[in-house]
């Protein structure tokens, strides 16, 4: 379709260089093509020109003075990329490979994902190329100083609300928070996936993993199946994988594989969980480790991956959730799924499929569940924060965990019931982009040209 051609070549001219950004704004715009056919308003208003620039970007320098008095300097970034549906809502990410291009995708998803939810919120971005990792505390905590010593022009409890995201947990978010209310001498909630012992909520740390497996126990549901007695791929055990896994073994799956950065980790009678969770939250430490309580667990460094992936989508499973970063399944690791007969990927990362691998995933039929639908519980569940800071409550576990539920399988409903009016039932990306894209768009058109 010309319009949407020429609206991809005008954005590499206006923003080059970006290609994790072009990557989501081409599977966005290609999956709404029969939506945007339909309504010529759409194109009347401009609305996707407008999307696909962000309302303001933000980025700032980001000096500090490290544990040996050497100056560092980062770059940080805000995008606060739309409105239309409420205050800017998205996480914050610490990572060495953080630029405009990452950020953009990510806040560019965000509006989308924050669209689905049903909730006010709409979507924004921000981080820094920042990297926590061999940082002592003091470090850490002078860096997100120095990050919010900036940050805090641009954010406010009912105008822009940051979260975690990669490199960003609950003591990055306590050092921000601290800062923040230094500066402006305000107690509000400004940040969420705070401490439970100050304005947190409970369930918020577990939600995007909870949600990405609830999300799949709908679509295998929806077959007739379930996830019991299944054995899972999933990548990462950050965050979000750590929660996935402990849902899967709650709902009577068995994760077999895991990962991070340097490696991945396979052990055939299922992941130990608590002592993954020692490794990672309390230890901050490598997966390697595992295999000292371990030895019969296998663990394949980085550097011996197949050429062409990644080793975990390499094991015979009937389910992948891949839950580390974006791009982490290629076309080839997608083909080794399929060939080993895996039925189900639900992705809680963003973006964390090649296009190719999407093709293939909805191609072949199989349960595919995109990031911005999947992982949409995490985002959820910081609205669920801010209502409860709002109203200056705190709702117990089994209150948010029921919210949470009923949000992924509107979620669910909404996408797969999108997917069927447009005569595509297993495409839920189509489902997931034009729901939210609907969503927006109205809006966008009720508020005028602004
Ligand atoms: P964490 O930082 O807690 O964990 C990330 C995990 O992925 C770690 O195991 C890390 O390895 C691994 N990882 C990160 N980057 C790479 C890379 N380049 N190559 C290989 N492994 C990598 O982050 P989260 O769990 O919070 O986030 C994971 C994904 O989920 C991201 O895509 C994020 O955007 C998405 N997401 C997160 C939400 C949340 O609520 N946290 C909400 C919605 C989406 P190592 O331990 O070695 O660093």
């Amino acid at each position: 379709m010309a319009y949407i051609h020429n609206t991809i070549v005008d954005l590499k001219q206006s923003s080059p260089a970006q290609s994790e950004f072009y990557q989501a704004v081409e599977e966005v715009l290609e999956s709404i093509s029969p939506i945007l056919d339909s309504n010529l308003n759409y194109q009347q208003q401009a609305i996707i020109q407008r999307m696909v620039e962000p309302e303001r970007q933000i980025m700032f320098r980001v000096p500090w003075v490290d544990d040996s008095g050497n100056i560092q300097v980062n770059k940080g970034y805000r995008v606060e990329f739309n409105s239309a549906l409420g205050p800017y809502k998205g996480g914050l990410r610490f990572h060495p490979s953080v630029n405009a291009s990452i950020i953009k995708f990510l806040g560019f998803e965000q509006i989308f994902k924050n669209a689905l939810t049903g909730l006010p919120i709409g979507g924004g971005k921000g981080g820094a190329n920042f990297n926590p990792k061999g940082r002592s505390d003091n470090e850490v905590m002078r860096f997100c100083q120095s990050f919010m010593n900036e940050l805090y022009r641009h954010i406010g409890p009912t105008t822009d609300v940051p979260a975690g995201d990669i490199g960003v947990g609950a003591r990055e978010i306590g050092y921000m928070f601290g800062q923040y209310k230094r500066l402006t001498g305000r107690y509000d909630g400004v940040l969420t996936g705070k401490s439970l012992l100050w304005g947190g909520s409970l369930v918020r740390k577990e939600a995007t993993g909870y949600g990405a497996v609830y999300f799949a126990d709908h679509m295998l549901n929806a077959r007739g199946e379930s996830l019991q007695g299944q054995r899972c791929l999933v990548s990462g055990s950050g965050n979000v994988a750590i929660y996935a896994m402990e849902k899967l073994y709650q709902l009577g799956a068995t994760p077999i594989c895991c990962s991070d950065s340097s490696g991945t980790l396979y052990h055939q009678e299922g992941i130990d969980l608590k002592l993954v969770k020692q490794i990672k939250e309390q230890q901050r430490g490598s997966l390697i480790e595992y295999l000292n309580n371990h030895p019969d667990a296998v663990y394949t460094p980085t550097s011996d991956y197949p050429a062409d992936g990644h080793a975990i989508w390499r094991y015979q499973a009937d389910a992948a959730f891949p839950c580390a970063t974006q791009n982490e399944l290629t076309e080839a690791d997608a083909e080794t799924l399929l060939d080993n007969g895996c039925k189900t990927v639900s992705e809680g990362a963003n973006m964390p499929s090649a296009q190719k691998a999407v093709d293939l995933f909805i191609q072949s039929s199989i349960a595919y569940g995109p990031g911005k639908a999947v992982n949409a519980g995490g985002v959820a569940t910081s609205q669920l924060e801010m209502a409860q800071n709002a109203s200056m409550q705190s709702w117990s576990f089994e209150q948010v965990d029921q919210k949470l539920q009923q949000i992924m399988k509107n979620i669910f409903i909404t996408t797969i019931d999108t997917a069927r009016e447009f005569g595509q039932p297993n495409n839920l990306v189509l489902g997931a982009n034009i729901a939210g894209f609907r969503r927006v768009a109205h809006a966008m058109i009720e508020q005028g040209v602004v």
